[in-house]
């Protein structure tokens, strides 16, 4: 059984302090989440992943938003996994769709970086997700269907078996326009189908969240959808009052 999974992606918000607090203030909210099977975490920027780490639930995932895909070197602004793995954290959001649009991180980068992710026992949360454009056009599946087959190339079953997908479109991010519950189940029941065929049975383990403008008010219908296992939420995963929130509407 997929266990259901609620990650709040912080971006570039909440300076460490501000993070540290959140976490003391979540503490009974991750041990409540693991009562009820439900995986909770949270994706601060890379400098409030210790502060986090440390002050946050042992029941809480803690997310980094990127990372690179070689151990060390030449790469001014880079972190690398075991930098990561150092503060203990074994979680990254890869491809988002902002760092897709605003940092050139294209399917092969993504690839690369999972391949290092898997290599190291850490999970990535792949995120796939058309453009309103791509939307318009009717081209959903052709461009989530080419995120996947690339970004997934090659792997094993093996591999994957902790990872988690989530489809997020582009026009639905941090615009309070929603994706109807019958697109989001769609298309994430079109991401499983597309990794049984590449990978086979191990698909139904994998996770594929539901990401953009999900509030506390819409979180329930989400996840009711068979193959929707979870969400990926932005700005309502900042307050801590909208997080519990979220968090209670789905118990
Ligand atoms: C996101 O950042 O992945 C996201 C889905 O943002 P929001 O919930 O604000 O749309």
């Amino acid at each position: 059984m997929r266990r259901k999974l609620l990650l709040g992606n912080w971006k570039m918000n909440k300076l460490a302090s501000e993070a540290r607090e959140f976490a003391i203030n979540a503490r009974p909210l991750a041990e409540l989440a693991k009562k009820h099977q439900i995986d909770l975490g949270v994706a601060p920027t890379y400098l409030s992943l210790a502060a986090t780490k440390e002050a946050a639930s042992k029941d809480m995932i803690v997310a980094a938003q990127n990372c690179h895909f070689k151990e060390s070197g030449a790469y001014t602004g880079e972190v690398s996994i075991p930098m990561l793995k150092e503060f203990g954290i074994d979680w990254v959001i890869i491809g988002h769709s902002e760092r897709r649009a605003y940092d050139n991180e294209t399917n092969l980068k993504c690839h690369d970086k999972m391949a290092a992710l898997f290599a190291n026992n850490m999970v990535p949360v792949y995120c796939v997700g058309e453009t309103l454009q791509e939307f318009e056009e009717g081209r959903t599946k052709e461009v989530v269907g080419t995120q996947i087959r690339e970004g997934l190339a090659g792997f094993t079953s093996e591999d994957v078996k902790h990872l988690v997908v989530a489809y997020e479109p582009v026009w639905s991010i941090g615009t309070g326009k929603n994706a109807s519950s019958e697109i989001a189940q769609d298309i994430c029941k079109f991401v499983r189908d597309v990794m049984r065929e590449m990978l086979g049975d191990v698909a139904d383990e994998i996770r594929v969240l539901y990401g953009g403008s999900v509030k506390p008010v819409n979180v329930k219908e989400y996840l009711s959808c068979p193959d929707v296992d979870g969400a990926l939420v932005g700005g309502a995963s900042l307050k801590i009052d909208s997080y519990t929130e979220l968090l209670n509407n789905i118990l």
